[in-house]
């Protein structure tokens, strides 16, 4: 029965209206090559890839979970390589009440940049969104050269959360967007955000 409604999607290009009780746009950003695609792949279609991405172009995905006793829709935003020339444009953080400040645990200065993009993040958006440091390619344990105090140590400094994540191994990557999920549903419901 399943299949046959998706034959008729396909068919008339009619899809069954979506039922969610909150849309939440998020943010990926952070250096080049760090994982934010993958990430954001993980998380949307459980897929990853070793390839580094080719096309240049703002995209994101969606994917709806519970959230409480809510349906929440997450609008996950990925960059697409814009950072690779620093040119984010304000239309990337617009609306956004979310992000993930993502470094790679193998490479200590995207976590140095993390301090950069959490300030170009304030800047573009309001004073509540809710961030998230996270360090991906946590699998890579012996080429770690950020440690989980020094990520400990950013977050508290920074008043942020922060997880470290593996979009190979899918690692907490279910967990970090489910947490920052929840906390924005936190701040929205009480009217903050
Ligand atoms: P982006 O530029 O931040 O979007 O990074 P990508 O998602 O394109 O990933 C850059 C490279 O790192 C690719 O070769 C990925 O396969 C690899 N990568 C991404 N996440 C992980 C991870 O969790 N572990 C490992 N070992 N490699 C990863």
């Amino acid at each position: 029965e399943e299949g046959e409604e998706r034959d008729r999607e396909m068919a008339t290009g009619y899809r069954a209206e979506e039922e969610y009780d909150y849309l939440f746009k998020v943010v990926l950003i952070g250096d080049s090559g760090v994982g934010k695609s993958n990430l954001l792949s993980r998380f949307a279609r459980d897929e990853f890839s070793l390839e580094t991405r080719s096309t240049i172009g703002v995209e994101f995905a969606t994917k709806t979970v519970q959230v409480d006793d809510k349906l929440v829709k997450a609008q996950i935003w990925d960059t697409a390589g814009q950072e690779r020339y620093r040119a984010i444009t304000s239309a990337y953080y617009r609306g956004a009440v979310g992000a993930l400040v993502v470094y790679d645990v193998t490479r200590r200065v995207t976590f140095e940049n993390a301090e950069r993009w959490l300030r170009e993040l304030r800047d573009h958006t309001d004073a509540n969104i809710v961030v998230m440091l996270v360090g991906n390619k946590a699998d890579l344990r012996h080429l770690r050269a950020v440690s989980p105090e020094d990520a400990a140590a950013f977050a508290e400094r920074h008043g942020t959360f922060s997880m470290e994540t593996s979009a190979l191994d899918a690692t907490n990557v279910e967990r970090a967007f489910a947490e920052v999920l929840r906390q924005i549903y936190h701040v929205v419901s009480r009217n903050a955000l």
